[in-house]
Formats: C-alpha cells, structure tokens, sequence
C-alpha cells in the first residue's frame, strides 16, 4: 500500500476542490464485511491527473461522470483519475469493506458478556480508506452526509444528529471537516442523553456496562458542561457542530479520539469498581483535552501531519487549565509537572531528542515516528510558558484571531504565531525559534542573598538561551495547632534573562 507524501497532498490540494462525501453503508451483511457505497462531488481547477484511496475487500464498480472506470485498475490503496478536465466531477464507488479486528478502521466487537455486536470507526491519518473511498488527507475538507443501514435493535451515532427510519439512520450533513475525523458508532447501546445550551449531549456504552455509566452520569456530564461552558468564555467561536456525544467504546487503542461531535474513549474510562481519585482526575482531563479539539484541530485543522504535535500540545495545555479553572480538579497541573512534564524531560534528554516542532514530515508513514513526550509534554509546557510570556489576555486574543481566520479550514504553526504575533508586541516569532526548533532543557537555579533590615535579594541564574517567565512564591509559615502550614503572601514573576527582583 502507498504512504501518501506530503508532495503528493499538495499536489492535490492545488488540483481538487472537494465538495461533499455521500456515503452509504450497510452493517446488516454478515461477521465479516460491510458495503461501502460513495459519492464525491468535487471540482478540478484545472486539467490533471489524481487519484482516490480505499482499501476494499472487493470493489464492484466505479464510475466518474457516469463514466465506468476498470475496478481492476485499482493499484494497492489507489485509484487513478487520469484525464481528469477542469470543472465539476461526480466519482461512484461501491465496494464490499472489511471489518477490522485491531481498532483501524471499522473496528467490530462482540461482547462475552451478552453476545451483543457494536461497531466503530477509528479513521485518524489515514484510515478513512477502509471504510469509504476517499481524497484521504487533512486539507481536503468537505461536507460529509452518511446513511447507514443497522440491524434493528441497534442506535447508529455519528458525527451529527441522526434520524431513523425503516432500519437507515441519516447524519445531518456535516459542516466542513477532514476525511479522518468522520466517525460512525454502531450498536444496540446504552446511552444517557440531555441537553446543554440547547445542544443534544450523550453518554454511551455497551449494554453490559450501563450500571456503571449511570452510576457516574451525573460526574461526566456536570465535566462535560463545565468545561463546554469555560471554553465559551475562553473562545468567541460557538461550539462548531451540532451535537455532543462520547462514547465509551471496546477495544480502543488509543485513550480517545476527538471526532466533531461524536468523542469516542476507551471504555475502561466506564471504572467497574471503585477508583482513585486520580483516576477520575485523569478521565476528566481526557474529555476536557478531546473538547478542546472541537476548536483547535475540528475547526481549524492541522494542514498537514508535520503539526500534530502542535494540535496535541494545544489540547493538552488547554485541557489541563480549563479542568483546573472550571471544575472540582483544581490541582492538575502539579499532575501534570509531576507526571507528564517529567516524562517530557526525560525524552528531551536522551540521544533521541528532536525539536518539539519537527522541519518536515515527509509522508503519512512518519508522522508519527518521533510521537512521544516532546511532542506531548514538552510541547504543552512550552505553550504553558508561551501564555505566561504573553499573558492569557493576548494568548486567548491570538488564539480567537486563529480560530476566525480559518474556521472550517486549515492552518498551519506560521498561522498559528503570525496570529499570535498580531495580538501583542513581543516578538513571538523569536519565541517559536528558541522554543520550538530547539532541542534539550535549560536549567535555572535560583539563589536567595540576605541583604540588609531582613530584606532579601532572588536572582535566578539560567543555564540555556530560551527566554522565561517565571513565578516566584514568597510564602509566611504559619505555625499552627495542626503543625502549621505555608501562606503565600505574594507572588513575583520575573522576565529571564533579566534576572533579578527584589521583595
Ligand atoms: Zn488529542
């Protein structure tokens, strides 16, 4: 199969306009295979050769402007569309798709419990391919409007609101999104709905797990409502898309996955017996992280791979802040510089290193390869330290330009500093350079001097080039009955390299 190069996706973008996915699939056909059946609607701006992604168990037909096209032309993972004339194009395909047992794809389950089957997509990079025939990278965005045909016991969630009728759930067409956001989640589920600002939100899981979903309905949703109502006060875009639903699905492999509208978590996050409170500190930052993603990543989405980190970095800060200024966690972020911060520090220390913002990421296949705590925790701390640089005011003021410019589009990280940039007077492309491009940790070390009456003097001393901005605590002990405690009385931020404030 084809990894799709980064020339090959621009190359395209200049060539395609895509407008809408019409997608038809059938889950009624057996244990194995399901029918896959798409139209796309698209424009060439001028005259040139492409090509189509699916890997099908069996692809019965195509057709292009009603045109047969040979489905035996199809090479591993591709479909060429050569001769294609400018103007506007109709591309059919039907095809017969695997399930997939490894959670790419359409992934499907059967419970030991009950017997019961659930099936859903995970289609992050570039699995889209092997649920419908797609143009399969994040810059063509279109309206995408599905049609699933389910057995009849069961509920069809997608990515908008859904209705039924003889047995085929219809999706609300889409607003404009990526081929590998689009999600689909199928199964006689449990589900816990209610509204929110006059949005459906839900909760779903396996039937065998609702005692324990609606044992802790009440703690997720009052999350999931105030964190959606904290990032209303944070962004001046409304939420972009129709409906709320998370779904706690089997088998996942990753800890969640932020489709618009339809989140879907691992379900081990539905906890069976009783749990630490750090753990439910944790499964509340992962739905504060995912709904972060509805702007930054939904909305405005990454061009192209070589800024997952940034999407990622982004989600992580934003949801570790808002989970600490909107809910009962208010002490995430010691979680976070105890746990996820040490593992960033760890990764930036090896022989391994690589800068948090990679130069270029060639194809599909190495985007993820130097995926780990850089990306993750350093990348979120240095965005941590990017807000403090810049003060939240200007940070957010940024950000919203972001989020206006390129709603229902693409951006890539010199959009993000260029609007960032434009909302103060520091000099944030310098900042990006020696934050963003560099690898290894600088080091500070902060000395107190007594100096005269009882005063003292904090100078912080820094080993490495990046600017800082940090905050120093002076604390009273207060010497309690209990054994007595620290009083912060003030706090300091200083500006590095300048390096010295006095109390
Ligand atoms: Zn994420």
């Amino acid at each position: 199969m084809s990894v799709l190069t980064r020339d090959e996706a621009q190359t395209r973008a200049e060539l395609l306009d895509v407008h809408r996915y019409t997608i038809e699939l059938d889950l009624t056909g057996g244990d194995d295979t399901f029918d896959s059946r798409t139209l796309i609607r698209f424009a060439a701006r001028v005259d040139g050769n492409t090509f189509v992604e699916l890997k099908p168990a069996e692809l019965r037909s195509v057709t292009l402007d009603g045109h047969p096209l040979d489905p035996e032309a199809l090479d591993g993972n591709r479909l060429a569309l050569p001769h294609l004339t400018a103007g506007e194009h109709e591309l059919r395909v039907d095809a017969r798709m695997r399930y997939s047992r490894t959670g790419e794809g359409m992934h499907r389950f059967t419970d030991p419990t009950d017997g019961e089957t659930y099936v859903y997509t995970q289609l992050f990079l570039d699995d889209v391919q092997r649920v419908f025939a797609a143009f399969d990278q994040p810059d063509l965005k279109a309206v995408f409007e599905l049609s699933v045909q389910a057995p009849q016991d069961w509920t069809v969630l997608t990515n908008g609101i859904t209705e039924q009728a003889d047995g085929v759930w219809k999706a609300a067409p889409t607003p404009l999104i990526s081929t590998y956001l689009v999600a689909v989640a199928a199964g006689p589920w449990h589900s816990v709905r209610t509204e929110h600002r006059g949005l459906p939100f839900g909760l779903h899981c396996r039937r065998s797990l609702a005692p324990y979903l609606d044992a802790d309905a009440d703690e997720l949703l009052d999350i999931t409502r105030a964190c959606f109502d904290r990032y209303h006060e944070k962004f001046d875009e409304p939420y972009p898309f129709d409906s709320y639903d998370q779904a706690f699905v089997p088998e996942f492999n990753a800890g969640a996955m932020e489709n618009p509208g339809l989140v879907t978590f691992r379900d081990e996050f539905v906890y069976r017996s009783a749990v630490t409170d750090t753990e439910r500190q944790t499964r509340a930052m992962v739905i504060a992280h995912e709904m972060a993603h509805m702007w930054f990543g939904d909305l405005v989405t990454l061009k192209w791979w070589d800024d997952i980190w940034l999407n990622e970095s982004f989600a992580e800060y934003m949801g570790y802040q808002t989970l600490t200024e909107a809910t009962r966690f208010t002490d995430t972020w010691t979680d976070f510089g105890v746990t996820r911060k040490s593992w960033g520090y760890d990764a930036d220390q090896r022989p391994s290193t690589h800068p948090v913002a990679p130069e270029a990421v060639d194809d599909t296949a190495s985007a993820l390869l130097n995926f780990d705590g850089i990306s993750y925790a350093k990348g979120a701390s240095a965005l941590r330290q990017l807000v403090a640089w810049l003060g939240e005011k200007d940070f957010l003021a940024g950000i919203n330009t972001h989020f206006a410019r390129h709603r229902f589009a693409n951006a890539t990280l010199a959009d993000f500093i260029d609007n960032l940039a434009g909302a103060t007077d520091r000099d944030v492309h310098a900042w990006a350079d020696a934050w963003l491009r560099t690898t290894g940790v600088d080091t500070l070390t902060p000395r107190i001097t007594p100096g005269e009456h009882g005063t003292c003097a904090l100078t912080v001393d820094r080993a490495g080039s990046r600017p800082h901005r940090v905050a120093a605590g002076l604390y009273d002990r207060d010497l309690g009955d209990d054994g007595g405690q620290l009083v912060l009385r003030e706090r300091l931020h200083l500006d590095l390299p300048r390096t010295d404030a006095h109390p």
